[in-house]
């Protein structure tokens, strides 16, 4: 018999529908692929080097729990480099994947019955993590109008007595919205009028556009910089998805709690990933703009096409790599006699009709959108774009 807890959580949305789309494609079937939120790049030559140096050097074995000094200094410098933000080694924490850095976050910081706020849409694993660790998730929807920022207001008016975080994106898997300086300021304000920890995942950060820049809520001032918990990672900025290294910068109390109970549960990240995130980090930087610059181009391309289908609507994502278009006005409309009723009938008639692959909105605590990962290439995203007018016009 399984455990209460886990028959309350569900796998990883955007996984699974990568699991499927890679299914069918292994079947012979010609899918387009905008499911999961991976860089296609290949991991810069320079970072492989380093990994295979260390693996030529014997650098094969356990390591200290929570990193190597070479890389928390590393981190260290980035912090200092990127935001302007000083830590110590006790500081940093790191981990397998920045997935694996929330998760020990959710373990070292939630109670029973403790609400942790979640603006919505949100990534897939924030709500999961919250209930694994017996607190619950209060949900604060916020709205295209605004951009899909939470409201300091709002946020104010959700804490209760039980309050204890709450979990910020930007810039946002899936909306791309990256938070500017003013609400990020007044979000701090009630953090720290209320006495909550902030969770800040910024594993985005270096993927913005059109002049935005992230600012890191924990630089704003001391106060919000003593109860926020940065979550990064090299998945995203340096294309390392399958290297797992995800870090955390907090206050030394909770980064030791992490690290008791990561030595307790996978103990250190693999030690030759380590040596390679050292040199992504301290390498030549100008991977990045590199991959950002092809970015920019799917970005404009695919935002502007998919406002041109009629009954789609898209935001302009200014960072990640997803667009999250409004498609509800194609629910209702009919397909063999089939009624599109949600997010999930549609990216199932996308999946299965036009072998097109995405996620529906819902799994992100809204239906009305859905999910693309513009992180493939431009023929692909043209091919999809083809595909999905066709499947749209399709519709009666
Ligand atoms: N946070 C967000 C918002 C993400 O999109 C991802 C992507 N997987 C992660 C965290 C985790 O990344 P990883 O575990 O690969 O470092
Ligand atoms: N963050 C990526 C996504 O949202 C990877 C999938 C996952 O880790 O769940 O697609």
């Amino acid at each position: 018999m399984l455990s209460e807890r886990a028959g309350k959580i569900k796998p990883s949305p955007t996984l699974a529908m990568d699991a499927k789309a890679k299914a069918m494609k292994a079947s012979g079937i010609d899918i387009v692929n905008f499911g999961v939120g991976e860089p296609d790049f290949d991991t810069p030559e320079n970072i492989k080097e380093a990994a295979i140096k260390a693996i030529r050097e014997g650098f094969t074995k356990y390591t200290p729990v929570g990193g190597i000094d070479p890389l928390k200094d590393a981190i260290i410098e980035k912090f200092k480099k990127d935001n302007n933000l000083d830590y110590t080694r006790d500081e940093i924490i790191v981990s397998c994947g920045a997935k694996h850095s929330l998760y020990n976050i959710a373990q070292a910081l939630y109670g029973k019955g403790d609400e942790v706020i979640i603006p919505s849409p949100y990534w897939v694993s924030y709500p999961d993590q919250v209930i694994l660790n017996d607190a619950i998730p209060v949900f604060i929807k916020t709205n295209e109008k605004d951009n899909f920022m939470l409201k300091p207001d709002v946020f104010e008016s959700h804490i209760t007595k039980k309050t204890k975080a709450i979990i910020l994106n930007s810039p946002s898997n899936p909306t791309g919205v990256t938070y500017d300086k003013k609400t990020l300021e007044g979000i701090a304000e009630i953090a720290i009028k209320h006495n909550l920890y902030v969770i800040s995942d910024e594993i985005y950060e270096k993927l913005t556009y059109d002049g935005f820049t992230h600012i890191s809520i924990a630089s704003l001032s001391k106060d919000i910089k003593q109860r926020t918990l940065i979550v990064n990672g090299l998945s995203k900025s340096y294309a390392m998805t399958g290297w797992r290294i995800g870090y955390t910068a907090g206050t030394k109390d909770i980064i030791k709690a992490m690290t008791n109970i990561q030595s307790q549960s996978t103990s250190n990240p693999t030690s030759i990933a380590q040596k390679a995130a050292v040199e992504a980090l301290r390498g030549p930087q100008d991977f990045i703009n590199t991959m950002l610059a092809e970015f920019d181009k799917r970005r404009k391309f695919l935002v502007t096409e998919l406002n041109a289908i009629s009954g789609i609507s898209c935001l302009t994502p200014t960072g990640a790599f997803y667009a999250f278009p409004n498609t509800s006005k194609l629910y209702g409309r009919h397909t063999d006699g089939n009624k599109i009723s949600s997010s999930s009938d549609l990216a199932i008639y996308f999946l299965e009709k036009a072998n097109v692959a995405l996620v529906h909105g819902e799994a992100f605590g809204n239906d009305d959108y859905i999910r693309l990962s513009y992180a493939t290439s431009i023929d692909n995203i043209k091919k999809g774009l083809d595909r999905i007018r066709e499947a749209v016009s399709r519709l009666t």
